[in-house]
């Protein structure tokens, strides 16, 4: 089975035909999402929806470009991420695409989460845009690697791969990969140890080819994966085993949660 590692699934595009969602991914071989957290206030919908379901978890965060939210403190993530089907904390992380001042606040909130991450033994979402040499310090001055994690949709160069790949990260690729014209990505795609790789969708948000441009959803990481196993020579099966059973040794809370 396929894993899309990084979904939105509370997201309004989906949430209102979650069961056609569910029934596309069961006809494409994924058997388990991951509805990722964004703001404390959403996150009873992202709960309701990982209770609901045998094949979706959950992570609770508060995303980097959230703005007039709830900040969460240390403990109070600790606490949240005792509910059994939250698996990882995040998505939390730097991005200065819209912030382009790099605000203190985005440190502080993102240092937050890895301190509530190594507290509470559970694994990071990490998202970074147009912010990569702080994120990589952040990181490595609050210990991230103890937590460990992923660099999830990763767009970075090669060289913040490798970086984040030292301090004991996963790298997780979303459809990005499939556009003909992101050759730092499909260049990622090739160069990550295979041990290391998880694959996403990032849904509702960038569908992959063929579906670009339209509203994507779990089952569409099946496209992701078969384009990385193209761009290494793999077959599509071992791609999907290679990255399965890296998501299950990242999560290993996941193991028991989901159907196998
Ligand atoms: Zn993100
Ligand atoms: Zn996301």
């Amino acid at each position: 089975m396929l894993v899309d590692s990084h979904c939105h699934l509370d997201f309004p595009k989906l949430s209102g035909h979650i069961e056609q969602v569910l029934e596309s991914m069961h006809e494409n071989g994924v058997g388990c999402a991951v509805c990722i957290g964004v703001t404390l206030e959403d996150l009873p919908r992202v709960l309701m929806l990982a209770e609901a379901w045998p094949t979706i978890l959950a992570s609770v965060g508060v995303h980097p470009e959230s703005t007039g939210v709830r900040e969460p403190t240390p403990d109070e993530l600790v606490e949240l991420a005792r509910h059994p089907r939250i698996i990882a904390i995040g998505e939390t992380g730097l991005d200065y695409y819209w912030h382009k001042d790099a605000p203190e606040w985005q440190r502080e909130r993102f240092s937050t989460h890895i301190r509530a991450a190594r507290a509470a033994g559970k694994p990071l979402v990490i998202h970074t845009r147009e912010a990569a040499a702080d994120t990589l310090r952040v990181m490595r001055e609050e210990e991230a690697g103890e937590a460990g994690g992923v660099m999830h949709c990763f767009t970075e160069t090669w060289p913040v791969a490798e970086a984040a790949l030292d301090q004991g990260f996963y790298i997780s690729l979303s459809g990005i990969v499939t556009f003909k014209n992101a050759l730092t990505v499909r260049e990622v795609a090739g160069r990550v140890p295979l041990d290391r790789l998880l694959v996403e969708t990032d849904s509702p948000y960038l569908a992959p080819v063929p579906y670009r441009g339209k509203t994507n959803q779990p089952a569409y990481v099946k496209h992701v994966a078969e384009e990385i196993a193209r761009l290494r020579g793999l077959s599509y099966q071992d791609l999907v085993d290679a990255t399965t059973r890296n998501f299950f040794r990242l999560f290993p809370d996941a193991r028991t949660k989901v159907p196998q």
